[in-house]
């Protein structure tokens, strides 16, 4: 089986909410599949991938169907989202980070 990994920041920019970032991905449902499904729900194919995201989780989070490009839910779909909404808050403020050298220049 194929291990991808991909970035969620561009389709981070471009939504409103954790949730709305699942459904932009093409996460098919709420349903976890602790192990690879049997057959995707949406087209039927056998083949799937695992699809790693970027500052998420250090291990996959979905089963990427190889035909439809649907992705199944590893995870509880509620934890995918609190940690993207963690991520966003990251993302969408880089004015608020912390300068760790104004930091050290004050020692
Ligand atoms: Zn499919």
């Amino acid at each position: 089986m194929i291990g991808r990994v991909a970035s969620i920041f561009p389709v981070i920019h471009n939504t409103q909410s954790a949730h709305e970032v699942l459904d932009a991905l093409g996460v098919c449902g709420k349903k976890v599949y602790k192990s690879c499904p049997k057959s995707c729900p949406v087209c039927q194919s056998k083949v799937f991938s695992t699809l790693e995201l970027i500052g998420v989780c250090s291990t996959p989070v979905f089963w990427e169907c190889d035909d439809c490009g649907a992705l199944h839910c590893r995870r509880d779909r509620q934890w995918i989202e609190n940690r993207i909404d963690r991520l966003e808050n990251l993302w969408t403020n880089p004015n608020d980070w912390e300068e760790p050298e104004s930091k050290n220049q004050l020692n």
